[in-house]
């Protein structure tokens, strides 16, 4: 599960600093198991090619006692799909909406997981240059740091890198981006490009006043943007002092056993400045694309399970 959310979270600064860096550099052996899931869907379609469907092409295998990307039949059936896919089919293209502390980074790695389409978070992207200290990084650590808002023309171009990925090539789930209408234009604009648009917004919909409890309890695992809550989801090695305080040695991620951190801008006085960013300049975007019959809302004021089964809804075509 880790992997996909570690690799599409991987941020490529090439782009933004002419240097190559990732932020995410854990590294996990892929087995066929998980390789097979995922590619199952264009082994339907491969099978469709070749006049086959998928179980005939596993039990043709399992027959010649080979892997099942031994065949380069196979192999070269997959490679052909997924060429069309890329080249023909419109991207799939997400937008996850909501004030600070909604839950976009809880939700976004399990659509990922789901769909087999990247997260890409311009928080994780701007905080990973802040902390190599690029030009962008240098640029943007105060304004992020008094939660103001980095300048469109950054993010942008932030984006329009990342998406020409290879990751990207079926579609991307946005976090945090686009802020700004001046964004929303400048995304719907490099999608015409290629005859794409954003095929649904979910907006997670939480009050205002529940969301400094939120914010002010998150710690995160900097490398993979994993978010845990000292109340709501805390990391399973938490513990707190005799005298009742949290033990912050004890805040570990699950996964890596490395330690996790608070962000600069986890605070309450920069939450007043971010929420009032939010309200002025980033809910107007929402009016923008409900004209495009995008918008989905999920309430996402209850407990996480339940905020899940309403974004899965939200997913559905049904
Ligand atoms: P965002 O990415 O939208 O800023 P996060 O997903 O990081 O928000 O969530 C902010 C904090 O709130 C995290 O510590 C997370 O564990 C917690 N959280 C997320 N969803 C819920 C929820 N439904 N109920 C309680 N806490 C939540
Ligand atoms: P949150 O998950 O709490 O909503 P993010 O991690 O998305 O916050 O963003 C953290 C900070 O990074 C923002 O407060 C802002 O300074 C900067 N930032 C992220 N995305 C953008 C964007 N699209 N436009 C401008 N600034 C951004």
């Amino acid at each position: 599960m880790y992997t996909v959310r570690a690799a599409s979270r991987r941020v490529k600064l090439s782009s933004i600093s002419g240097r190559s860096i990732t932020a995410a550099s854990k590294t996990k052996t892929v087995t066929n198991e998980e390789s097979f899931s995922k590619v199952v869907p264009y082994l339907a379609v491969a099978g469709l090619t070749l006049g086959l469907s998928s179980t005939q092409l596993i039990e043709r295998d399992e027959k010649t006692e080979c892997s099942i990307f031994g065949g380069s039949n196979v192999e070269d059936a997959i490679k052909e799909t997924e060429d069309k896919f890329s080249t023909y089919w419109p991207r799939n293209i997400m937008i996850l909406f909501g004030p600070p502390g909604a839950g976009k980074g809880t939700h976004g790695p399990k659509i990922e997981n789901m769909l087999g389409i990247p997260q890409l978070s311009t928080g994780d992207m701007l905080r990973a240059a802040v902390s190599a200290q690029t030009e962008v990084g240098k640029k943007a650590q105060a304004v992020m740091k008094a939660g103001g808002l980095v300048s469109d023309e950054i993010v942008v171009g932030i984006i329009r890198d990342r998406i020409t990925e290879e990751d990207c090539k079926f579609g991307f789930i946005l976090d945090g981006f686009p802020r700004t209408l001046v964004q929303a234009k400048a995304l719907d604009a490099m999608l015409a490009d290629e005859g794409a648009c954003v095929t649904k917004v979910i907006e997670l919909q939480v009050p205002d006043q529940v969301l400094e409890e939120r914010i002010c309890g998150r710690w995160i695992h900097k490398k993979s943007g994993r978010s845990y809550h000292i109340k709501f989801a805390p990391p399973k090695s938490m513990k707190l002092n005799a005298d009742g305080q949290l033990a912050v040695e004890s805040m570990v991620d699950d996964e890596t056993g490395e330690e996790l951190m608070q962000r600069a801008d986890d605070t309450s006085s920069a939450l007043v400045k971010r929420l009032s960013g939010y309200h002025l300049e980033t809910v107007p975007i929402l009016s923008h694309y409900q004209g495009h019959g995008v918008v989905k809302e999920v309430n996402a004021n209850q407990g996480m399970d339940s905020v899940w089964s309403e974004v899965l809804g939200s997913l559905s075509r049904k």
